[in-house]
């Protein structure tokens, strides 16, 4: 299988190579090596944000509604080559081709239709100041870093580029090592719908090429999508430059099912929020507390139902799991269900698989203290544990230093709401889970990031405010 791209970076509107290490690009499930870039070495990162620095002013001059335009155009090109696209995107990351089919680019597609129909709405504010007013302008903040992780390459580049490119900034992008493939063909796509060469640009390399990226003078903002130990890194990195910052980072999420539950709907929502990309995203409910009542049917259900998942080539379209983006992955997947086992955890389905697949997986007889329970997996591993009420369930959910999701299944609609509010969550989802619609904002507390992503807030992150008072009298100064 051959997806070699022209070549492994794209500055100014054309590819061009790599000058620095080698960076072999495997396909997760046979292991063979489908494409073969090179990592920008640090004077081609420090070029491609000059490139980018020239580009900006001249794109960001154009009416909003003309931006606007071209993320639209490149929307609907995407939408055209789904098919194509989103068999790339299995190749790079390993995923069921009918999951990438309605889940990757067209999520990409959605939030460049979003943010591209909101261009004309951008506008600032007239205060009123008796004889005096003000009016504030939201302006670009130049050129944006954007760094993403390998689960989901070209969603992330283009939720990143989206919200960036309409408020005219200029973006330089670093996708994951293991997963380079997808934004080149946004950087095509983007040009071809349009936009103007070096307003969005991709360098290749593994996490020192982000550090170069996250400190060129140039870049006024970096946002990332990774895990808390990288975001610590990145977000001192840029408090040094006093950059703006956008943290998109990992979780160990609740999910709290009551006695009441529609039982069917609740393991359902468990399943996809623990086994859905072979259970690689960021806000998968990981803790499932289930109520004392519902426990065991649950259990028995959720046992019952894995039985049945279609485990392998991800290019079948009746595959339902595919395999772990990489060997490195999946030997730390694995040394966590060890760990799990070796704590006192139960498997009731599942076990650490073999090569590049591990089956869905299902601790019971967990406790809140165990590594399973405390630390982020990021892989197909479910962690449930037991409780009475409502009560010590929030204070459960909420003992932890994450805080990007959670979820609550009860048919209780007073119950819901409250425990929503309870939750210590960027999201939380009533009788759901997982559905990160464009309208919605996305983002996590505590460890688990700072800022949005999505909906309008995320322009807030890809903006600046300037204040402009008008002075409609004389002067008058007391000496
Ligand atoms: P990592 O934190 O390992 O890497 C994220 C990105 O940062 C990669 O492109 C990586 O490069 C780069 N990087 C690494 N070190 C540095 C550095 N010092 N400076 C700048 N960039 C650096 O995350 P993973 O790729 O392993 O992704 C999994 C993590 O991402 C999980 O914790 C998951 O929860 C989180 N995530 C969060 C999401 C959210 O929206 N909240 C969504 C998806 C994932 P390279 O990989 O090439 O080394």
């Amino acid at each position: 299988m051959n997806a070699q791209p022209a070549a492994s970076l794209f500055v100014g509107g054309r590819f061009v190579e790599g000058e620095g290490a080698a960076l072999p690009v495997l396909y997760p499930y046979s292991g063979e090596e489908i494409a073969s870039l090179r990592e920008a070495s640090t004077d081609q990162v420090s070029a491609t944000c000059r490139i980018a620095v020239e580009a900006q002013p001249a794109w960001a001059a154009l009416a909003p509604v003309e931006r606007g335009r071209v993320l639209l155009r490149a929307a609907a090109i995407i939408r055209e080559r789904n098919a194509e696209l989103s068999r790339l995107e299995t190749l790079d990351t390993g995923k069921p081709i009918q999951e990438t089919l309605v889940a990757d680019w067209e999520s990409g597609a959605q939030a460049l239709e979003y943010f591209g129909g909101l261009a004309a709405t951008l506008t600032g504010q007239m205060i009123p100041l008796g004889q005096d007013w003000a009016y504030t302008r939201r302006e670009p903040l130049g050129v944006c870093a954007g760094i993403g992780a390998w689960n989901y390459p070209s969603q992330i580049a283009c939720w990143k580029a989206a919200p960036a490119l309409v408020m005219g900034n200029a973006m330089v992008f670093k996708p994951s090592e293991e997963t380079p493939l997808g934004a080149l063909k946004l950087a095509e796509i983007l040009l071809e719908a349009g936009l103007p060469a070096g307003v969005f640009n991709v360098v290749q390399g593994r996490g020192q090429v982000g550090a170069a990226l996250t400190t060129d003078p140039n870049i006024a903002k970096v946002s990332l999508t990774g895990s808390v130990p990288t975001g610590r890194r990145v977000y001192a990195a840029a408090a040094e430059g006093m950059r703006h910052v956008t943290m998109e980072l990992g979780g160990k999420s609740p999910l709290i099912v009551f006695d009441d539950a529609n039982l069917e709907h609740a393991v359902s929502a468990a399943v996809l929020a623990n086994f859905y990309s072979s259970g690689q995203i960021c806000s998968n409910g990981t803790r499932v507390f289930l109520q004392e009542g519902i426990r065991e049917p649950f259990l028995d259900r959720l046992a019952e139902r894995l039985r049945h998942v279609k485990i392998g080539d991800p290019l079948d379209p009746d595959t339902q799991h595919g395999p772990i983006v990489s060997a490195a992955q999946a030997g730390k997947i694995r040394a966590m269900i060890a760990d799990g086992q070796a704590a006192g955890a139960q498997i009731l389905c599942g076990g650490p698989g073999e090569g590049a697949f591990i089956p869905p997986t299902v601790f019971v007889d967990a406790t809140d203290d165990m590594t399973i329970t405390r630390d982020e997996i990021f892989g197909p591993v479910m962690t449930t544990l037991a409780f009475y009420d409502e009560e010590e369930v929030v204070r459960r959910a909420n003992a932890t230093g994450f805080g990007l999701a959670a979820g609550v299944f009860t048919q209780d609609l007073t119950r819901a709401h409250r425990v929503a509010a309870g939750l210590e969550a960027g999201t939380c989802w009533i009788n759901t889970y997982n559905l990160t619609p464009v309208e919605m904002p996305f983002g996590g507390v505590k460890m688990s990031g700072i800022g949005r992503e999505n909906s309008a807030a995320a322009i807030e992150h890809y903006s600046q405010v300037k204040s402009v008072y008008v002075g409609m009298g004389g002067v008058e100064a007391p000496y």
